[in-house]
Order: structure tokens, then C-alpha cells, then sequence
């Protein structure tokens, strides 16, 4: 066996960048770097999975790999289980580091990376993980995590993409699995978007035609989008992402570049920073609703995070609520109904307008995200657990701690926040009131009117099924069940543990400008507050009460209310 003894392996997960990037900048210090991409089957078939997701990922290794190539480099693919991947490396290069992002995946993906981290010390390799966001793994007091992300986050600059790369090592002969072609969609058996699949389950190849909508996903495109909301689309922030008519333009886009790594959240805290600073003491009007704008902004980047840090503490949410009080609540769960808000058939026009949407770009504001599995799981009766992965397939930055923790709180079953019931009717008469978009997406409705279309609840359309007539009932059996565990005295102390636990305590202000350095642990189910706040409830109980208070303020958040 041939060794390099200084060789570095960066196996490239969620971070496809150059720029801030632990993980490659540490494994360039090697005197060679064998850079991978490996396309596992299990992943790709696993149930959340999705074209949309590999397509998302080849594209953004294509683009990788060109800047790679042009500073000498190169990027591997294997389509093969990961361990398999790292068995064939050894077997030619000898010892090697291996460098990755930490991820904060499904349980899948989790278990993965430990079963990887027992074969390295098996091997007597050495595994890095880097941080690239403020999520923090394994116990820890949760006091210190405002520190902690203030420190990672805010205190530190990005770092540079690296001047030079190392040479990869010799890869010669007898790494079959190893190649440097990109793989294509179709080789890699993604699982299809269409409805039909999304129901049964089945790996069949999407068309290409279903991507014309996505978005660019690279380095290059993350940096323009970045550019185009600070300096020019962001100023409508602040009120302009309610409504999916605005919100795609008025947004910033960049879920999907954070989802895949094309660009990292602090490149994107320091540039917001930034920005907000240059127009600091700015008198004019415009530049006052810049800095609401991009102050409402910032708040949902510590969401991003906020959200991601629950499902790192308490990743059993992939299977069961994570307030336990609600783990056995009972849904009436109707197929037809699960396949006519999957296929955007529901008769209920702005959600199919949505659902067929998703089905061909991949994205969708937050309002309206909300919306669908409010009416999923309310008015239609569906349990959260029959639309999460369905859900996680359609969206083209799918976030794993994101979309978990938002399905949960959307279904009502998270017990610590004002329980918010859309009505898809008022939404559509708020958000849609031209029927803009619900005539771009469902095609039956286009010849007819605003008017009309309003009263869908009435007035029958042509070929367009008739809304659910149990939806208002369903609706109310589901709230009643929920109120009855919420008020229920143990679904109160439920809830205050999770709050304890898991809630939101902080508004952006509150994070420090001087912070601790990260601390080096591993993810655990729970955390060292949470299992502590079993024996401190009436301490808790009081930072309970100071948590309402700073609830973020921006409208999205306030929309507590009952629309039924
Ligand atoms: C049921 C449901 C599932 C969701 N699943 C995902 C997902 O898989 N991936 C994902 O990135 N977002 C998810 N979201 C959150 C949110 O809808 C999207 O982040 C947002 O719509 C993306 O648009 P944007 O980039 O223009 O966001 P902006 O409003 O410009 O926000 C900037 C960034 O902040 C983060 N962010 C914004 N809103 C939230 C939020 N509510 N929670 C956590 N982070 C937030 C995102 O990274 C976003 O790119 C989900 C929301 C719901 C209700």
C-alpha cells in the first residue's frame, strides 16, 4: 500500500463553497487534498428524499467543481455508502484526515456520521467536524449558547476561500467506485416529485422539464442573490413576504444557497451587518425602511439556527412529537384527502395553487408554508407524521431542523406557542386578492375571475372539484382535541418543560457582542438544561414568562390567531 502520510480527505455534505469553509480551509493546510462528493443509495432512498434534492446537489458539485479546477483541484464522486467510499480511499492513499461540515441531518444521516466516526478511530483516522453555523452538539448548558453564536457568527470574519490548493493524491488503478465525471440524475435513482410517487413512494426519475424553475445553485449565484436583496430587492422586505405574488421576488432567495452550503449564514450576518451600518444614522425615509427591513431580516437568520439547534437537542421530532402530551393525539387521517392535498386537487384554490407550485420550483414563502400544513393538519385531519417527508421532498431547500420544527409547530403540537389556525379563504382574499397566483398555478381556474374564485366556497367552477364539505368540522374536532391536552394539567407541565427546553428566550439584541469560545461536544437527544429543568420547573416557569415577552415582533410571528 502506497501512503501519503499528509493527506487530507474533505468530503463535501451541505457546504458546496470555497468561501467560509472550515472543513476545506483546515484540510488545505494537508500537503494533499482528495476532495469528495459521495451520493450514498440509502440517503437517496430514504423516504424524505427527493430529484429536487440531487438535483440541487449536482448542480451545485458541477459548479464546484469548476472553481476547484481552476485552482488545480478536482472533485470526486462515488456513488456508493459512504463507509464504502472511505474503505476504497484508504486502500490507495493510506492514512488520510477527514474533514466535513458538522450536519445537522435526519436520523439517517446522523447515524451515518457516527458509524463513520467509529470506522476513523477504528482506523486510527482522525474525523474533523467543523461548525458552520451556531448550532451546538451534545450536552451543554443552553445559557451559553447566545455566547457560543455570537462568537462563531458574529465575532469572527468569514473566512477567505484558500489561495492554493494541494494537488490530490495519486489515485491511480483501483479505486473503481472514484470518478471525477458528474454523476447524472438518472444514475442516481432520486426519487420523483410527482404526486403519484410522493403517495407510493416509488424511485422513479423526474422529467427535466420539472427543473426549468429552480434555482441557480452555485457560489457565483449566492453572492449576486445576496447582493440583489441588501442593495436593491430587500428594501420591500418588511411587509412583502406575506403574499407568494411578493414574496419571491421581495424575499431573499437564500434558503436554498444556506440549505446546500453554496453560502455560508455568516458571510450572510457580516454582509446584512455590514449594510445595516452604512445606512445607520441615514435620516431619509427610504433608508429607514431599509433597516426595518433588514432587521426583520436578521431575525429570521437566528430562526434559521434557532429552529435547527431544537432538532440537533431533540432529534427523536423525526418520529414523535417533541411535546409528549400530544404524542397520542388522534387524527381522523383520510387517504383521499392526504392524495388530494399532495396532488394540489383539494378544491380549496390557494392551497392547490401552492401545492402545484411546489411541484415545479421547489419553493414557497414562509406564510404560505405555514398554511398548508395548517389546513393538512387541521381542516383536512392529516397527522403531521403522514405530510413531513412528502412535505421535505417538494422543497428545494429542504433544512432538515428547519422543516421538522416547523411542521410540529404549524400542527399545533409543540404546546408552547399561540396555536395559529390559517383559513385558506381569508389567506386568499389577504395574500391573492386578484387570484394572481392561483391562476398562474391552477390552470382550470385561469378563465375565471377574482370574484368568482373568492366564492369558491359556493359557487361551483367548471371542472374544479368543490372544496372539502367536513373541512370547518375537521378543523374544529382538531382544535378542540388540541385545546383539551394544552389546558389539561399535563399538558401544561409538559409544555413548560419543553419551553424550558427548547423555547425561543431572546430577541436579536439580546445576543452578546463578546462571547465564550465554541465548545467541542457531541449531539445527544437531550440537552444538560433540559434534563436539569426536570428538577428546576419554577426557575423555568419564570423564564417562561419572560420568553413571551420577547417573541420576535415582526408581523409573520404575530400572526397568532384563530381565522375558523
Ligand atoms: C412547514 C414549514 C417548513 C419549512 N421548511 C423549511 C426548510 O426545509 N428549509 C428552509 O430553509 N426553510 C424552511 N421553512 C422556513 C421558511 O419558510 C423558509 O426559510 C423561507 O420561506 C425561505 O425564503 P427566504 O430565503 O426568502 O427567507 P427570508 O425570509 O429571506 O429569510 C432569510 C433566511 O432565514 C431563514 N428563515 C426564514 N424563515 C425562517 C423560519 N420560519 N424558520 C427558520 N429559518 C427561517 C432561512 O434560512 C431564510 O433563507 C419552513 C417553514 C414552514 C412553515
Amino acid at each position: 500500500m502506497t501512503t501519503h502520510p499528509d493527506t487530507a480527505v474533505w468530503w463535501v455534505k451541505r457546504d458546496f463553497r470555497l468561501s467560509d469553509n472550515e472543513a476545506l480551509t483546515s484540510a488545505a493546510s494537508h500537503q494533499r487534498l482528495l476532495v469528495i462528493f459521495i451520493a450514498e443509495p440509502s440517503v437517496i432512498e430514504f423516504q424524505d428524499s427527493s430529484a429536487f434534492h440531487w438535483q440541487a446537489q449536482l448542480e451545485a458539485a458541477k459548479n464546484l467543481q469548476l472553481s476547484l479546477r481552476q485552482m488545480g483541484g478536482e472533485l470526486f464522486f462515488s456513488m456508493a455508502e459512504a463507509i464504502d467510499a472511505f474503505e476504497a480511499i484508504l486502500s490507495v492513499t493510506g492514512h488520510f484526515t477527514l474533514y466535513a461540515h458538522q450536519e445537522t441531518g435526519n436520523n439517517l444521516t446522523f447515524e451515518r456520521d457516527k458509524s463513520i466516526r467509529a470506522w476513523c478511530k477504528k482506523n486510527n483516522l482522525k474525523f474533523e467536524e467543523k461548525n458552520q453555523n451556531g448550532v451546538v452538539r451534545g450536552p451543554h448548558d443552553r445559557e451559553e449558547r447566545p455566547a457560543i453564536l455570537a462568537q462563531r457568527l458574529l465575532q469572527t470574519i468569514p473566512l477567505p476561500q484558500p489561495t492554493r490548493l494541494p494537488p490530490p493524491p495519486e489515485l491511480a488503478g483501483s479505486i473503481t467506485r472514484l470518478s471525477n465525471a458528474l454523476p447524472q440524475l438518472a444514475t442516481c435513482g432520486a426519487q420523483a416529485i410527482s404526486a403519484v410517487q410522493l403517495l407510493a413512494g416509488t424511485a422513479v426519475l423526474a422529467e427535466p422539464s420539472r427543473f426549468q424553475q429552480l434555482q441557480e445553485l452555485s457560489e457565483t449565484s449566492a453572492k449576486t442573490m445576496l447582493q440583489s436583496f441588501l442593495y436593491s430587492r430587500g428594501i420591500n422586505y418588511s411587509g412583502g413576504i406575506s403574499s407568494p405574488n411578493n414574496a419571491f421576488e421581495f424575499g431573499s432567495r437564500l434558503s436554498t444557497h444556506l440549505a446546500w452550503g453554496t453560502l455560508s449564514l455568516r458571510t450572510v450576518f457580516a454582509a446584512n451587518a455590514g449594510r445595516l451600518s452604512e445606512l445607520r444614522g441615514q435620516k431619509d425615509r427610504q433608508s429607514a425602511r431599509w433597516r426595518k427591513s433588514l432587521t426583520g431580516f436578521q431575525s429570521r437568520l437566528y430562526w434559521h439556527d434557532h429552529f435547527i439547534q431544537r432538532f440537533e437537542s431533540a432529534c427523536q421530532m423525526e418520529f414523535e412529537a417533541l411535546n409528549p402530551a400530544y404524542q397520542t393525539l388522534a387524527y381522523p387521517q383520510s387517504d383521499a384527502n392526504l392524495q388530494a392535498w399532495l396532488t394540489g386537487t383539494t378544491g380549496i384554490p390557494l392551497v392547490d395553487a401552492c401545492i402545484r407550485c411546489l411541484h415545479n420550483g421547489g419553493f414557497l414563502n414562509f406564510r404560505m408554508r405555514a398554511m398548508l400544513v395548517s389546513v393538512a393538519c387541521y381542516g383536512l385531519g392529516l397527522h403531521w407524521k403522514s405530510i413531513q417527508y412528502p412535505l421535505a421532498r417538494l422543497f428545494y431547500d429542504y433544512e432538515p431542523g428547519i422543516h421538522f420544527s416547523q411542521i410540529q409547530m404549524q400542527a399545533g403540537v409543540v404546546g408552547i406557542n399561540t396555536i395559529r389556525v390559517y383559513n385558506p379563504h381569508k389567506q386568499l382574499i389577504e395574500q391573492d386578492p386578484e387570484c394572481k397566483f392561483v391562476r398562474a398555478w391552477v390552470e382550470e381556474l385561469s378563465e375565471f375571475n377574482a370574484e368568482q374564485i373568492a366564492n369558491y366556497q359556493t359557487q361551483p367552477l367548471g371542472d374544479y372539484p368543490p372544496p372539502p364539505i367536513d373541512f370547518d368540522s375537521t378543523a374544529k374536532l382538531m382544535k378542540d382535541r388540541i385545546f383539551r391536552i394544552r389546558n389539561s394539567e399535563e399538558g401544561k407541565a409538559a409544555s413548560q418543560l419543553v419551553l424550558a427546553a427548547y423555547g425561543s428566550r431572546r430577541g436579536t439584541r439580546r445576543y452578546p457582542r463578546t462571547g465564550k469560545p465554541a465548545g467541542n461536544s457531541r449531539r445527544k437527544n437531550v440537552d444538560k438544561t433540559s434534563a436539569q429543568s426536570q428538577h428546576h420547573s419554577t426557575a423555568r416557569l419564570q423564564q417562561g414568562n419572560e420568553h413571551r415577552k420577547d417573541q420576535p415582533t415582526d408581523s409573520e410571528q404575530q400572526q397568532f390567531r384563530f381565522d375558523f
